[in-house]
């Protein structure tokens, strides 16, 4: 039996390995039969990380253009040299999780929605199609 705590450890990992598939499976089945309950912990989750990371915002929670700031939905974080497809990859909350691990990064700042729009389409800043 297992006694310190890194054997614990060790334990704890060689069983998950080992009952990964019938683990991946009780998720699924899990998440399947609660549905509506697990999406809407996702949506929670997701506004709680996205709040956190625009009150590390150096300019405060509004646009940085036109100092919108009424509704935080409509807020967008935005990558100063159109880049963001990049940095983001797939998930926004890589980039969530990263702004609160490691601080608001320099070639970031939040735009309304509008404001965002119009500097796209004026520096043509699209992704890969
Ligand atoms: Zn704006």
């Amino acid at each position: 039996m297992p006694r310190t705590k890194e054997q614990i450890r060790e334990y704890m990992r060689a069983w998950h390995i080992a009952h990964r598939e019938e683990r991946n499976a009780r998720t699924r089945a899990y998440k399947t039969a609660h549905r509506e309950q697990v999406l809407e912990y996702d949506r929670k989750y997701q506004a709680s990380l996205r709040d956190a990371a625009l009150a590390l915002a150096p300019s405060g929670v509004r646009c940085t253009y036109c100092g919108y700031d009424t509704d935080r939905r409509a807020l967008q974080f935005d990558h100063i040299n159109g880049n963001g497809y990049l940095a983001r990859g797939k998930s926004a909350n890589k980039l969530y999780h990263k702004i609160i691990k490691e601080g608001w990064p320099a070639d970031l700042q939040i735009l309304c929605a509008n404001c965002n729009q119009i500097k796209k389409i004026e520096n043509c800043e699209y992704g890969p199609r």
